[in-house]
């Protein structure tokens, strides 16, 4: 550097510092990090072109508390088909991030989750949970919600959608009933787990049955080959679908971005985009119209926000996913949904009313009618029954 010549910035920030008023935000460090494994009771089986969910929801709770006594709640919702198993979210929380997180001061997020991925490789759903409970905490020490932290809302109601994905196809037409008088206007159908028959059949009951106001997206979870797809996909977009999520497996981008260039449906990427960096690559690619997001996948809110990022630059829009999760973990999507002007579509935080048995909030989570109703409360907005906690314990 030459002489005479001096860093304004640092300068800057040093006079910033000094001029900044005493005191600030109170929150004392994490002093208690606690993990719950549960297993989740749930009202029926479900099927996916990657496997079935039954029994229940094997998650994992994550409770922080503040040396001044704040608490923070986060969940982990792993599904061992698609981003991993609850006994790996949880030694990731009790073994390998306590003791990164205890000690650390809660104003400093990015910071923290920068430094877990620097520390643990992959296990999004276990950091999700830690960068929710984070943020509850931080919003209980401001006032504000997560939704308020994490820029805004620009939504204050998300449209629902609920999955129809009952290989007893009489049991989810009685689902349908339900939801049309509950006021819901969106369902995805899951296919590609029985054969394409089936598919067909049920397209055309939902057509037949449904208000014409219904909207239908179609989801294969990864469930077909490249080499059969393309007729299947032709045949589905005779029921107007609003989207085609998934139709061949994660790494299939060819194949993916082969039906966004044919096709008249929008195709959704789900699987296939994980990170900010597969969405930089997948959007140069073209492999989708669409993304799905989802905070398990992308492990936090805040990385979310980054895959948005990306999706508006290129013209792709984005949909709120969610893994099997209770109301706590749909809050986190929530917010961040609601804070992202990018995810447009809706999401699909149905579990906590329409799957468990019960769920694991002290209040129902907020749907009316056909929406979510964004929390405006401070943090995360709701508190989780810990009794209910206690009776969902399970010995992983
Ligand atoms: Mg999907």
């Amino acid at each position: 550097m030459a002489a005479g010549v001096r860093l304004t910035v640092d300068a800057a920030n040093e006079e910033s510092a000094i001029s900044r008023p005493a005191g600030g935000l109170s929150v004392g460090p994490v002093a208690r990090l606690s993990v719950y494994p549960i297993n989740v009771p749930v009202v029926s089986t479900r099927s996916h072109g990657v496997g079935d969910v039954s029994g229940g929801m094997r998650n994992v709770v994550l409770r922080l508390e503040t040396a001044d006594g704040l608490v923070g709640w986060g969940e982990a919702c792993p599904w061992p088909v698609f981003t991993g198993t609850a006994e790996a979210a949880a030694a990731a929380l009790d073994v390998h991030l306590r003791p990164l997180v205890t000690g650390a001061d809660p104003r400093r997020i990015s910071d923290i989750m920068a430094r877990a991925d620097r520390i643990l490789v992959g296990h999004g759903d276990a950091k999700a949970a830690l960068e929710m409970a984070l943020f509850d905490i931080l919003g209980k020490a401001s006032g504000l919600s997560v939704s308020e932290l994490l820029g805004g809302r620009c939504r204050d109601r998300v449209p629902l959608s609920v999955s129809l994905a009952n290989p007893d196809f009489a049991a989810d037409q009685d689902l349908a009933r339900r939801l049309v008088a509950d006021g819901v206007r969106i369902v995805k159908v899951k296919t590609g787990f029985a054969d394409h028959a089936f598919d067909v059949t049920r397209l055309e009951w939902l057509r037949g049955n449904m208000p014409p106001d219904m909207r239908i997206r179609i989801d294969y979870n990864q469930g077909m080959a490249p080499h059969e797809a393309l007729r299947r996909l032709r045949d589905m977009e005779a029921f107007a679908p609003d989207f085609i999520e998934q139709p061949v497996p994660a790494k299939e981008w060819a194949a993916m971005a082969h039906y966004t260039a044919v096709l008249d449906t929008p195709i959704m990427a789900d699987e296939s985009v994980f990170t900010v960096a597969d969405a930089v690559r997948a959007a140069g690619a073209r492999i989708a119209d669409l993304f799905s997001i989802k905070v398990m996948k992308s492990g936090g809110m805040r990385r979310g926000q980054e895959i948005a990022a990306v999706a508006a630059g290129a013209g792709i829009a984005c949909y709120g996913g969610d893994m099997f999760e209770t109301g706590l973990a749909h809050l986190a999507g929530l917010h961040m949904a609601a804070a992202t002007p990018n995810i447009s579509l809706g999401a699909e935080f149905y579990q906590a009313k329409y799957y468990v048995a019960h769920d694991l909030l002290a209040q129902p989570f907020p749907i009316d009618g056909g929406e979510m109703v964004v929390p405006t409360g401070p943090g995360l907005g709701y508190e989780v029954d810990e009794d209910r906690l206690a009776e969902f314990a399970a010995g992983f």
